[in-house]
This record gives structure tokens, sequence and C-alpha cells, in this order.
């Protein structure tokens, strides 16, 4: 979509912090990070939101949130802990409307979240 943000930034015509890529997804820091480590890992395909998700999208969305788990792994936070989020609509703060799981570690989250 040509004005969505995160498609923009997957097509490289805005600049970002990429710290992994595939076929699939990007994972970008966080340009406001809430935690010592706050990536976003974006499909590269556009979905507005985790209501548009349909049945053969599960892999897709297996992939990212495994790739959390591993980029958790890689920065050392594997064993102490860190949170995965996805914000879906005006009520959870979804800002972009283009998929994207959270990746915050690196200090103690509260529970529940604001
Ligand atoms: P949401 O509020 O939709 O769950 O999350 C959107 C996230 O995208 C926010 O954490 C915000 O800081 C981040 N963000 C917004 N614009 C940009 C940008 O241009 N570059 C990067 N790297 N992150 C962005
Ligand atoms: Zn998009």
């Amino acid at each position: 979509m040509a004005d969505c943000l995160f498609c923009r930034i997957v097509a490289r015509e805005i600049p970002s912090s990429i710290v992994f890529e595939d076929d699939h997804m990007v994972a970008i820091k966080d340009i406001n990070p809430r935690a010592p480590l706050h990536v976003l890992i974006i499909p590269k395909r556009h979905i507005a939101t985790l209501n548009d998700l349909t049945s053969p999208d599960d892999v897709l969305v297996g992939e990212l949130v495994r790739r959390a788990a591993a980029l958790a792994a890689e920065h050392g936070y594997a064993e102490r802990g860190f949170r995965t989020v996805f914000n879906t609509n005006r009520e959870a703060g979804q800002s972009v409307f283009h998929i994207h799981l959270h990746l915050l570690a690196g200090r103690s989250l509260t529970w529940p979240p604001g």
C-alpha cells in the first residue's frame, strides 16, 4: 500500500534500522523504544490488523512469533524474559495499520499493561 508507513519501510523508501530480514518479514528497531530492546517484527505483505488474518496466514504469524523468540535469545533475554505484543485498533493503541509484533525486553515489564 503506497500510503502505509511500514510498506514504505519494507520497500526501503523510508530508512530504518533493520535487525533481521527474510522473504516474509523485516525486524526493525522501534524509533521510540519503550525498553532497552524494542523491535518491531513486520510481515512484508500488507495486513492492516489481526482482524484481517485468514487461515493461510497461520504460518506467517507463527514465523513472526518464532522470530521474536529468536531475536530475544540473540540479545540474551531468553531466560530473563521478554514481552511480545500485537496492538489491534483504537483502544489497544494501534497507530500503524500494518500488523507488527512488538518485542520488548531488558527491563521489568509491569502487568497489566496500561
Ligand atoms: P503501534 O502503536 O501501532 O502498536 O506501534 C507502532 C510503533 O511504530 C510505535 O512503537 C512507534 O514508535 C513505531 N514507529 C512509528 N513510526 C516509525 C518509524 O518511522 N520508524 C520506526 N522504526 N518505528 C516507527
Ligand atoms: Zn502496509
